[in-house]
């Protein structure tokens, strides 16, 4: 396996289950981002072929660490793309944040290695390119996102035909019983307080503002090819039922468990498998009660942004993805207000051409171009209030 942002919440917890099951699993390239003394652990353990580092200043102080215990060293983009193609790597679980998953992603599938996505912003920025690849390559994706693991588990042994609706639960995040005034004055450090589930900043944040929900319709339409209007967001504040499929005749089938990311990593690393785990098991007698409830686009504007980028399609999604990470990482630095994430994602919509059919290097520019202009309207302060 490859490891791509082995350092992160995926990566951490995808580590454990590689360790638990020796016989089935190596890594035998890790990816970190910055964290340099992370993956200087994780390599004396695991014993990779390969580690690399994103930031080439981790460079020298990986290469001291690690070179003389017969551990290859690298740095840089190009390095990172470069390690997904190895002849050893099988799966690479894609487990970097935003953007940064494409181009290995893409690499991966050029060297048809299967993929065990994690970064559903790759399918975000580029779904049909990403599918279009796919359908020339032998690599096949296997969804870690809970909600896509769900929906695989209960699509097993159906007809694509018979499906009537995905229902991709959603808990709600932090700010579920808020208004829309209360939300313009949350701070960060309650932004980050996700009620069941423990991930890295940005998808949090992403949970907060339900952006998340509204990547996981685009990544759900481009897995199993449903129209977008046959994704119905539900919440769900227990995070027991992880998504559902409802069929011609009615049926409704649900995958439930505990909010544990193990289990659907798990499943995706062995193509489809049922691993033994030593997780808790789901005692639905102490949870005693699992709620629905619609969501409300009024509060929680970013969800329409899935129906904005699958009905104009193009590049728009890009865009989206683009202004969501530098709005994130605004409101992590208590540069713009939690309400201004989903204000700056329309602001910039607005400035950028929009592409038909983006090639490759058209979505390169669109995020470049998104990014420039959403920076400079953070440094500006000046981003418009938009109503949903
Ligand atoms: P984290 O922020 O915890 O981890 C991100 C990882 O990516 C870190 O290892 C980081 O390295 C690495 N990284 C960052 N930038 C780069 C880069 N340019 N090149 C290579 N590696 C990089 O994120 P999560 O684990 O929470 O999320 C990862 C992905 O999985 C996201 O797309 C998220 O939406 C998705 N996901 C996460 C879930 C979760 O439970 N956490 C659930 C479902 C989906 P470093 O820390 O060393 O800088």
């Amino acid at each position: 396996m490859a490891i791509l942002g082995s350092t992160g919440s995926i990566g951490t917890q995808a580590l454990d289950i590689i360790e638990a099951h020796p016989q089935r699993f190596k890594a035998h390239v890790l990816v970190a981002g910055r964290n340099v003394d992370l993956l200087i652990e994780q390599a004396r353990k695991h014993r990779p072929a390969l580690a690399v580092i994103a930031a080439e200043s981790g460079y020298e102080a990986l290469s001291r660490a690690l070179q003389p215990l017969g551990i290859a060293t690298a740095a840089g983009a190009q390095a990172v793309a470069d390690a997904m193609t190895l002849a050893e790597v099988d799966t690479v679980l894609t487990a970097t944040v935003g953007y940064s998953g494409l181009a290995p992603t893409i690499s991966a599938i050029k060297a048809g290695k299967d993929i065990a996505l994690a970064n559903k912003e790759t399918l975000v920025v580029a779904g049909d390119l990403v599918n279009k690849m796919l359908g020339e390559s032998t690599s096949r994706i296997y969804p870690v996102d809970s909600e896509h693991s769900a929906i695989r588990q209960c699509l097993a042994g159906e007809h694509h035909s018979a499906v009537r609706r995905l229902i991709i639960t959603a808990s709600g995040g932090p700010f579920r019983a808020m208004s829309r005034e209360q939300m313009q004055r949350v701070t960060v450090d309650q932004a980050l307080a996700h009620p069941n589930w423990h991930m890295g900043a940005k998808i949090t944040i992403d949970s907060a503002s339900m952006v998340n929900k509204a990547f996981e319709i685009i990544e759900a339409h481009w897995l199993f090819g449903i129209p977008h209007k046959c994704i119905t967001p539900v919440v769900h504040p227990q995070s027991i039922v992880h998504s559902m499929v409802e069929f011609a005749d009615g049926a409704v089938k649900a995958q439930l468990g505990t909010p544990d990311m193990h289990l659907p990593i798990s499943y995706a690393l062995a193509g489809d498998e049922r691993l033994r785990s030593q997780s808790k098991p789901l005692s639905l007698a102490d949870i005693a009660h699992l709620t629905f409830e619609a969501p409300d686009y009024d509060r929680f504007p970013c969800l329409s942004l899935a129906t904005l980028a699958l009905e104009r399609g193009g590049n728009t999604a890009c865009v989206i993805n683009a202004a969501n990470e530098v709005a994130v990482e605004a409101f992590l630095h208590r540069r713009i207000a939690f309400t201004d994430i989903y204000n700056l994602i329309r602001h910039t919509l607005e400035h950028i051409d929009f592409v038909l059919s983006p090639s490759y290097h058209d979505y390169v520019d669109t995020n470049a171009a998104a990014v420039a202009f959403a920076r400079s309207a953070v440094d500006a302060g000046a981003i418009p209030a938009y109503s949903y």
